[in-house]
């Protein structure tokens, strides 16, 4: 069966992660036609919005996309395509697996865990408020009015929305995830203990979700800065974490860096009309053109599409591909040598030629 799936290439060291990305997926035999669109500050001249309309309808045509990093100017008042990109298309769940290969140099050898992040609200939702603006003003006025607390009259405000339906639908999700994948339990990660209302709805809901499950997934929670902790003395301890956004996002790169760093961390964001794969990394803007940086992160995020789509065949050969070319550790990027600046190091391609050699 012939896929069509959406190709963003993102903008960075995205074009050429994505590019080796896409030579490994086709090389697994798989018949797809993508449609290549591009999105990032490049194509604000062009469209006057760095996330054009018709990337969307491709998506929302296809149902599955693949994309390479997309960089968020700092300063400017573009907000991250990234994350509009989840929202327009109400990606709600971010799955990021970090798993131990043989082969990477790293503190931990039994790493397996895969992070399930909300993607939609929380203080991602982008709903602020500028210093010293009138609307800050009213914003401020209000609370003082509703609140025994104080807000200082110079303050900047950020709005954390956590709702009873999405904090249901991502815990819906990670046990779902758990079930369908044969993992045994589901960690509900939040601050309940200080944020209340919001992480404690995240909390009550989590438990309530849980109780369907009992007796088929184990559960247990764990406050943010605790489990930070323990992730770092007892990785192997944990399975599927459940997580709000801002904190799914951090403890992705933590885990990330248990698994040997961010060139190893696949991603896909996940609705229930679309999704979207890419590595949990940024476009490292610095090693942009230098056909430098591990692919690996952007392949892996191709298995797991081939995974969505149904190609579990071609998935289990391109990541068992994977495995092989980072366990021998030849033909790896500068990140999977022991010195980062061992000149033995391959570029990006040249792993990519490797995983498909492997195939
Ligand atoms: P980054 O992930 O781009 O890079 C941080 C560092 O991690 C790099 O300097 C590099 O040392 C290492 N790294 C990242 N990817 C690697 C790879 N494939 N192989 C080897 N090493 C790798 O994070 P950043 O510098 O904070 O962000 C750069 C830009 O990317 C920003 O504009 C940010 O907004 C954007 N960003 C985009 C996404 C996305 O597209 N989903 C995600 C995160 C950040």
């Amino acid at each position: 069966m012939k896929h069509k799936i959406t190709f963003i290439p993102g903008d960075g060291v995205g074009p050429e992660l994505s590019d080796a990305a896409k030579r490994c997926i086709e090389a697994t035999g798989v018949d797809i036609e993508w449609e290549v669109f591009d999105a990032g500050i490049g194509v604000m001249e062009k469209y006057g919005t760095p996330l054009p309309e018709n990337v969307l309808a491709s998506i929302r045509k296809n149902k599955v996309a693949i994309k390479g990093p997309i960089t968020t100017p700092v300063g400017t008042g573009i907000r991250s395509v990234n994350v509009e990109l989840r929202k327009a298309l109400e990606l709600y769940a971010c799955l990021r697996p970090c798993k131990s290969y043989k082969g990477v140099r790293s503190r931990y050898d039994k790493v397996d865990i895969v992070i399930v992040r909300e993607n939609t609200e929380d203080l991602y939702a982008g709903v602020e408020f500028e210093q010293n603006t009138p609307d800050c003003k009213k914003v401020i006025d209000n609370i003082n009015s509703l609140s025994k607390k104080r807000i200082r009259e110079d303050s900047a405000i950020s709005i954390k929305p956590i709702s009873k339906s999405g904090s249901e639908r991502i815990v819906k999700f990670a046990f779902e995830y758990a079930v369908k994948n044969g993992r045994n339990k589901v960690t509900c990660v939040h601050k309940a203990n200080i944020m209340k209302a919001t992480d404690g709805l995240f909390l009550a809901t989590a438990r309530e979700v849980a109780a369907k499950y009992e007796g088929k997934i184990e559960f247990e929670d764990r406050i943010v800065d605790n489990i930070c902790m323990q992730l770092v003395q007892r990785p192997e301890e944990y399975d599927v974490l459940v997580l709000p956004n801002l904190y799914g996002d951090i403890i992705s790169d933590l885990c990330a860096g248990l698994v040997g760093g961010l060139g190893l961390a696949p991603g896909a964001n996940i609705g229930d009309n679309a999704a979207v794969f890419e590595a949990t990394h940024g476009s490292a803007p610095k090693y942009k053109g230098m056909n430098k940086v591990n692919p690996t992160a952007m392949i892996l995020s191709g298995v797991l599409m081939l995974r969505h789509i149904g190609e579990n065949d071609a998935a289990a050969r391109l990541e068992n591909a994977v495995k092989k070319v980072i366990a021998e550790g030849k033909h790896v990027t500068y990140d999977l040598k022991a010195e980062r600046t061992d000149p033995t190091a391959v570029g990006t391609r040249q792993m990519a030629d490797a995983i498909i050699k492997a195939l």
